[in-house]
């Protein structure tokens, strides 16, 4: 198979993890291109990326024009956005003029509304089918794998699913009073927001964090988890109609949720502009240019995540329970790429299902969802990449129903 040419978009924690997995591919690709807003950030991660070579370039991926140059004067082949989900048009865009595979792991996202749904990103269905592009959306962990645990569950051990939950633990201590773990303004818009779960064919509305109960987490134990929207569960509902039920949880600590309750009173969270000596800005994006990057918590974190999805069906007539999880050591995360886990395990499937449509392994002309494509080449060469998955048939549930 002839080499393909690989442009990565975004030098944040996603992005360094995805670069230094993808430059290991030297069977797969040619070469590798790290372009970002910053381009003092894309050349720290490709001095210590390789045997692949990894160049890198400054870029407004908000701007179609620019873009559209560098992918064509790159020549990628594949495009692996882990920008932020604001630039998920203009990117899918640039691809359609190019003649490049899309991938990205998070969905579109207005900057001016905290709504995320993937009505925008499905719009684009037929001009990829026309153009002969495959466009993955929501290669990271969740969506991501999430997606490929419940189309793996499908296949394999029912004829037909009833009831998903995600369950989603960060049991790690990076030892700051309040951080966030992914891009702080994108991860406090998503928490903030009511939560949303789907029953009996209708979506039913909470207020934000109402909904909580104990999970208990493999080899981390009992933790409270708060039901959240989160975008997986649109398409699973659409792609497994036999679903009567998807929630998705996670885990907050009570130092967390008091000092985001804090920062909400005190109007820090609002995306609302405000004037402020007399230039306009966005509370929130302020708040994010004080906490600490995503990126800089590896070096100190300890513990792990565990995520996973927990399904209740039928096979062969009989009721069944499968749990299908990943547990990831921050530290583990940290040895093989200078990341804590919540990076890693969002980077090791980009950089995954990257490699999967580069190779043509993955294919479909138009608008995938993860859960669409066959789930047993992307877990076959999960583990190997450094995300060990585990699969527990009719064994104690993580919590009651
Ligand atoms: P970071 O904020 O650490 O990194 C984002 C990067 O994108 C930064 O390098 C930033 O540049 C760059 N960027 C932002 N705007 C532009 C632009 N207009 N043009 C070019 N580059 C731009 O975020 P993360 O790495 O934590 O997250 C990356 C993505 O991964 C997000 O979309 C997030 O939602 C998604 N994610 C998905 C998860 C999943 O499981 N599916 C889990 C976690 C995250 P600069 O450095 O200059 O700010």
């Amino acid at each position: 198979m002839q080499k393909k040419r690989l442009m990565i978009i975004g030098a944040g924690g996603v992005g360094n993890v995805a670069v230094r997995k993808s430059a290991r591919m030297e069977e797969l690709y040619e070469e590798i291109l790290l372009a970002s807003r910053t381009k003092a950030k894309c050349d720290a991660i490709a001095k210590e990326a390789g045997p692949v070579k990894v160049r890198t370039a400054q870029v407004d991926a908000d701007n179609i024009d620019e873009l559209a140059n560098l992918i064509s004067s790159f020549k990628a082949d594949v495009v692996l956005n882990v920008a932020l989900p604001y630039q998920d048009l203009s990117i899918m865009e640039a691809c359609l003029r190019t003649g490049a595979h899309y991938v990205d792991t998070a969905n579109y996202e207005p900057k001016d509304e905290a709504h995320f749904e993937y009505s925008h990103q499905w719009a684009y269905e037929e001009r990829f089918q026309k153009a002969g592009l495959t466009a993955l959306l929501g290669s990271g962990f969740d969506p991501g794998v999430t997606n490929v645990f419940t189309a793996y569950a499908e296949k394999h051990y029912f004829d037909e699913m009833h009831y998903l939950d995600i369950v989603d633990c960060n049991a790690g201590d990076h030892g700051k009073s309040f951080a966030t773990n992914f891009n702080p303004e994108i991860n406090i818009r998503e928490i903030t927001q009511n939560g949303r779960y789907f029953e009996n064919g209708e979506w039913i509305s909470t207020e934000p964090l109402e909904i909580h109960q104990s999970v208990d987490y493999p080899r981390v134990g009992a933790k409270e988890s708060y039901l959240l929207f989160h975008e997986e569960l649109e398409s699973l509902v659409k792609h497994f109609p036999t679903l009567k039920r998807a929630r998705f949880w996670m885990t907050f600590g009570q130092q967390y949720i008091t000092f985001l309750r804090v920062l909400e009173e005190v109007g820090m969270t609002s995306i609302k502009p405000i004037t402020f000596q007399g230039m306009e800005i966005q509370p929130l994006q302020f708040l994010k240019a004080v906490l600490p990057e995503p990126a800089s918590l590896g070096a100190n974190y300890q513990g792990q995540t565990s995520i996973g999805c927990q399904i209740r069906g039928v096979k062969d007539g009989k009721p069944r329970t499968v749990f299908i999880f990943n547990n990831c050591s921050h530290q583990l995360a940290y040895q093989d790429t200078k990341s804590q886990a919540v990076s890693y395990t969002t980077g090791v499937p980009a950089a995954l299902g990257a490699s999967l449509v580069a190779r043509g392994i993955w294919s479909r002309s138009g608008v995938n969802n993860m859960e669409q494509f066959d789930p047993d080449p992307f877990l076959e060469e999960l583990g190997p990449l450094g995300l060990p998955w585990e699969v527990v048939v009719d064994g104690k549930l993580a919590f009651g129903v």
